[in-house]
């Protein structure tokens, strides 16, 4: 077995004992950003379908490698106007909405005949500074414009927990966005994702309600420093 197949087995059965005969649908998100697209072949062989990226030009590039792979392309990064349209023309899933504008610009740009790209917006659950993602409280409002456009399909929140490495922080954090999700529900939203946890802190994003993890170390290894590129 490959060292990515083997990976992707260990992950799994991680995942299900953690969920302890939970019977929610998780999916499991391979984040294969920098790695080059022999290693997504290797992870699909091994019947991984969910890839995520985050950024725009070296996914369009893989994409297009694996075009003859029947795989589900989820763009996890912060997204510029400008790149709007590349996304919405390749990928199925957009994990990082937080501005009306861009919500817009991918409904407008999504192409006639494909199914309407699903959509989570992001929520700033760290509360730091930089990070993308609305306030909590503000969700709701964007959820709302979400499900009004014809191009996308709402189906829930993302968020990243402070990287602390703090299990009760994180729990702490991961439970604001369920709370978020729960609130757009009773607003009468449908949402049926919960897009968070990641190599080091799934375990507690599963704990507070998680139906996507976007785990990429655990399964591909380290990121290098000299990212795959298409050139
Ligand atoms: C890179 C990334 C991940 C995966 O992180 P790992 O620690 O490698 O599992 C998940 N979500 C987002 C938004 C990312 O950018």
């Amino acid at each position: 077995m490959s060292p990515i197949a083997e990976n992707l087995q260990e992950v799994k059965a991680r995942i299900s004992e953690a969920l302890q005969g939970d019977s929610r649908a998780v999916t499991l998100v391979a984040v294969s950003k920098t790695h080059a697209p022999e290693m997504v072949r290797e992870a699909f062989a091994a019947g991984q379908r969910d890839f995520g990226e985050n950024y725009v030009q070296e996914a369009a590039a893989k994409i297009a490698a694996l075009a003859d792979l029947p795989a589900n392309w989820h763009f996890i990064g912060t997204l510029q106007g400008n790149k709007a349209r590349d996304v919405a023309e390749r990928f199925d899933w957009v994990h990082g909405v937080d501005r009306a504008k861009i919500a817009d610009l991918l409904s407008r740009h999504r192409p006639p005949g494909r199914r309407p790209l699903n959509v989570c917006v992001e929520v700033n659950i760290s509360e730091e500074a930089t990070k993308g993602g609305v306030r909590p409280g503000e969700a709701l409002a964007l959820a709302r414009h979400i499900a009004t456009l014809p191009g996308l399909r709402f189906r829930g929140l993302m968020g990243m927990a402070s990287p602390s490495g703090d299990e009760a922080k994180a729990r702490s954090e991961f439970a604001v966005l369920r709370r978020e999700l729960e609130a757009i529900r009773a607003a009468g939203i449908p949402g049926d994702t919960l897009s968070m946890g990641m190599s080091q802190d799934w375990r507690a994003a599963l704990a507070e309600g998680a139906t996507m993890l976007r785990i990429g170390t655990a399964i591909f290894g380290a990121r290098e420093a000299h990212a795959w590129s298409a050139a």
